[in-house]
C-alpha cells in the first residue's frame, strides 16, 4: 500500500516536472540566436546582391489564428490595390500555401517585423527556410528596393526560400508545394 502512493506520488512529480520543464523546452527551440539572425540576412543580402546590413528585424511568436488573421486581411489589400509595395499597410504577409498553412510567417513593413508561428524551430530546414524567405522582405524594405506591384516582391523572396533548402539537400516543390509556375504566377502583377 505504502508502495503503491510512493510510486503514484512519484508519478505525480514525475508529470509536474515536465509540466514544468516542456514550456522551456518549447522557448528554446523557437528561440533564434541573434548569431543565426545575423547568418541569415548576410546570406539573404548577398543573394540579393545589396550591402550587408546591421539592423535586424524583431522576431514575434504568434499564434496560429492570429497570423492567419493577419495573413487573411492582408490578402484582401494586395487584391484591391496591387500597385505600389509602399500602400499596404501589413506588407509581406505570407506566404505558404494551403497545403503548409501551419508554416504561415508574416514580414510588417512599418515595424520591421518578423512574425513566426508558435510551431516554428530553429532545428527544421524548412522551417528555416520560412525565416530566409521573411528576411528577404526585411532586406527589401531596409534596401528600398522597388517593385511593381507587391506580388512581385514574392518572387526574389520565394527564389531564396528554394535556394536555402537546395543548400541543404531540400526541395521547395516537396516541402511546400510551390513550383515555378506558382512562383512566377504569384509575382505577376495584374
Ligand atoms: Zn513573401
Amino acid at each position: 500500500m505504502i508502495n503503491q502512493r510512493l510510486i503514484l506520488l512519484e508519478s505525480i512529480s514525475l508529470l509536474l516536472l515536465i509540466a514544468i520543464l516542456l514550456p522551456q523546452l518549447k522557448a528554446e527551440e523557437r528561440n533564434i540566436s541573434s548569431e543565426k539572425l545575423s547568418e541569415i540576412a548576410a546570406w539573404v543580402t548577398s543573394k540579393l546582391e545589396v550591402p550587408p546590413t546591421s539592423v535586424m528585424p524583431s522576431v514575434v511568436f504568434t499564434s496560429q489564428a492570429q497570423l492567419e488573421l493577419r495573413r487573411y486581411g492582408r490578402a484582401f489589400n494586395s487584391v484591391r490595390e496591387g500597385s505600389s509595395p509602399t500602400l499596404s499597410a501589413p506588407t509581406g504577409g505570407e506566404t505558404i500555401p494551403e497545403a503548409r498553412r501551419d508554416l504561415v510567417a508574416i514580414y510588417d513593413d512599418a515595424t520591421e517585423t518578423i512574425y513566426l508561428s508558435e510551431r516554428w524551430t530553429a532545428e527544421s530546414i524548412a522551417n528555416q527556410s520560412v525565416l530566409v524567405h521573411e528576411m528577404v522582405h526585411h532586406v527589401q524594405k531596409l534596401a528600398g528596393l522597388k517593385y511593381a506591384c507587391t506580388g512581385a516582391r514574392e518572387r526574389p523572396a520565394y527564389l531564396a526560400q528554394k535556394m536555402w533548402l537546395e543548400d541543404h539537400g531540400l526541395d521547395l516543390e516537396q516541402e511546400f508545394q510551390v513550383d515555378m509556375f506558382t512562383i512566377v504566377a504569384m509575382s505577376a502583377c495584374m
